[in-house]
């Protein structure tokens, strides 16, 4: 609280009481941080605004490492095209403008700037509107019998009808409006537009400047729709209110310090002031709202429960099966790595730990030769160089062991992630939103230049000698980066708008266990024991995220669970608990597609005996684009 006030005050006596000064001074901007960023569902990367991990809503879009980047839009041509097809496209197009239309936040996620200059204001009748149109829209995508069409156009109609319905449950049911505060933050559209070079800087200073008037009533809308917030949402949505605050005075130096009139400078600077001040406003009604709620310890729980949690599953996953099964099968995946890393930790003993007494404690041991291997890694300056180095080591991998046919003209750029998308550590990839495919795909690998020499001994560990190469299977090759190839293979907006993330973030999962089994690292027990405890990361994501919303699993289990029994440090396991009290269900989408696809594979094993080709499976799979694992399964037969 104190620093947003702090903040405020710097920004109203910068901008709004000197703007034709502030004009004068016209410093050369550098040019870092003004790299084009345009990717569907990007919502995590709010630059500056979002440092704390947004609630999402966890809808089934993938993320913006995962999101493909077609061509051309889905206007499929051919004298066999079935007319139902035709009719179809012709639909789906309708669509996606009327939700555009809708929806200018999330157009400008997906790249599409449009209708950027209106605010959608977050009140009853915005949201009594929009169940309307799901509505409507249902109702017409009703009309179309599935067997009727293409397995493009049905897998489309699929997904199609699918964010319908869980768009009308996220609204009529789930009701997030009422309970997450967090929800109702104006940074990230803003950001975009000032950011994104769609367009002359002026004019999207002047869509920034039409966008700005509507901030009051936005705030006083997302008031009036809090009903009863969870803790965990609120002191969220505070503690983010600073970053909306910078946002807001970059903009304003942006205006001054550019080519517009000083008459719009100077509305510029009362609309900045103004939505300030209402931002300011809410945050002060929820710190409110927060103390009397802790008072009377009235505040929603967190913990969606079990209903809501099968029900947002159905929804955002698209699994075949329930949320409780998925957690059944993940007991049972981590009960079988452990016994795997216990056998693996007797190899490896003597060879790591010497003549030290073993333990009897099977996790104890497991955990000192994971411990012992993690010294094992490159130099702080070579962790950028090791990954390019890499990225080639794999793709040669890949081809000679006839496992997937990559496209060597579309070659994956390895960067260093630009300055402005920070704060996330690590590595991801970065693929342009379906709307700017002229933008390439970038692998971003964040240096280690910013940390303490303790900090960046402890991510070296991390991404020690053998899980940073599955960390490059995963986000490059054959993992997001190859599937995003093949998706683009055949076109279609719906699948990467509205693509299944369980089937993407799965296929990556997938791809680390695969190219192990090909022989990736020469079936070496450290590389298993270490690939295990990666996937025993993704296994204990579903499990942690089941307990805590559906059986009520406490911090302290869940430290335990992941510190002790999962082998991570207390700073990755602290970020794991804040994640799952924030979000629901999304953790599982790792696990559950992954399972997925391995039991597909051992299916069409079996159904294809010796005539099964794991290439001609791999490349038949990937073909269909993002659509959910269930759907492709049909597909398949
Ligand atoms: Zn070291
Ligand atoms: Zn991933």
């Amino acid at each position: 609280m104190m620093k947003t006030k702090i903040a405020l005050a710097v920004l109203l006596t910068t901008f709004a009481l000197a703007p034709a000064s502030a004009a004068k001074e016209k410093k050369a901007k550098p040019a870092a941080g003004k790299v084009v960023k345009a990717a569907a569902g990007k919502s995590a990367k709010a630059g500056k605004a979002a440092k704390a991990p947004k609630a999402k809503a966890g809808k089934s879009a993938p993320k913006a490492e995962e999101a493909p980047a077609p061509v051309a839009a889905a206007v499929a041509s051919g004298p066999a095209e079935r007319s139902s097809d035709r009719r179809m496209d012709y639909n789906s197009m309708q669509f996606l403008t009327a939700q555009w239309r809708l929806d200018p936040e999330g157009a400008i996620r997906a790249g599409k700037y449009d209708g950027a200059a209106s605010l959608t204001i977050p009140n009853a009748a915005t949201r009594a509107h929009r169940i309307a149109f799901t509505d409507e829209w249902l109702k017409k995508f009703a009309k179309f019998d599935p067997r009727a069409l293409s397995d493009k156009q049905r897998t489309d109609l699929a997904l199609l009808i699918n964010k319908l319905k869980a768009d009308r449950w996220h609204l009529t049911t789930l009701r997030e409006h009422e309970w997450n505060p967090a929800l109702y933050n104006i940074a990230e559209p803003i950001d975009l537009i000032l950011t994104t070079e769609y367009a002359a800087k002026p004019q999207r200073l002047r869509t920034l400047l039409k966008r700005l008037a509507n901030v009051p009533a936005y705030y006083q809308a997302a008031q009036a729709s809090i009903v009863n917030p969870t803790h965990e949402h609120t002191q969220l949505a505070i503690a983010q209110a600073p970053g909306t605050i910078t946002v807001l005075a970059d903009l304003g130096k942006a205006a001054q310090e550019s080519i517009l009139t000083q008459q719009e400078k100077a509305i510029f600077a009362q609309r900045i002031a103004n939505a300030g001040t209402a931002l300011l406003r809410y945050i002060d009604f929820l710190d409110a709202l927060d103390k009397s709620q802790q008072q009377k310890q009235s505040a929603r729980p967190f913990r969606i429960g079990k209903e809501l949690y099968e029900a947002k599953f159905g929804h955002d996953i698209q699994a075949a099966g329930s949320a409780e099964q998925t957690y059944q099968k993940a007991l049972a995946a981590r009960e079988e790595l452990l016994v795997r890393m216990d056998g693996l930790a007797d190899q490896l003993w003597t060879k790591t730990m010497g003549g030290a007494a073993k333990p009897q404690d099977r996790t104890r041991k497991i955990g000192m030769v994971i411990d012992k291997l993690s010294a094992n890694h490159v130099a702080r300056e070579n962790f950028f160089p090791e990954i390019r180095r890499q990225i080639a080591v794999l793709q040669d991998f890949v081809v000679k062991n006839n496992l997937l046919t990559l496209d060597p003209k579309r070659p994956l750029e390895v960067r260093e992630t630009p300055l402005y998308q920070r704060g996330i550590a690590g590595a991801s990839i970065d693929a342009p939103g379906p709307y700017r495919p002229q933008d390439r795909t970038f692998y971003n690998v964040t240096p280690l230049d910013a940390l303490t020499a303790q900090d960046a001994e402890s991510t070296l560990r991390e991404y020690n000698h053998w899980i940073l190469q599955i960390l490059n299977i995963h986000e490059a090759v054959p993992g997001h980066y190859a599937q995003l190839v093949y998706a683009n293979k055949s076109p279609s907006l719906v699948k990467s708008l509205f693509g299944n993330g369980a089937m993407v973030e799965g296929w990556a999962v997938y791809a680390e266990r695969m190219m192990l089994e090909a022989g990736y690292g020469d079936n070496s027990p450290e590389m298993w024991l270490m690939y295990s405890k990666w996937n025993l990361r993704v296994v204990t994501n579903t499990i942690l995220d089941y307990s805590v919303h559906v059986n009520g699993m406490t911090q302290a289990q869940a430290m335990d669970l992941l510190v002790r029994q999962a082998f991570q440090t207390n700073a990755e396991a602290s970020e794991k608990w804040r994640r799952v009290q924030l979000s629901s269900v999304q953790l599982t989408s790792y696990f559950s597609g992954y399972s997925e696809i391995m039991e597909l594979r051992e299916q069409r094993k079996q159904a294809l005996g010796p005539k099964f080709a794991l290439k001609e499976f791999h490349e038949q799979f990937l073909g269909y684009g993002n659509a959910p694992v269930k759907v492709i399964r049909e597909l398949m037969q």
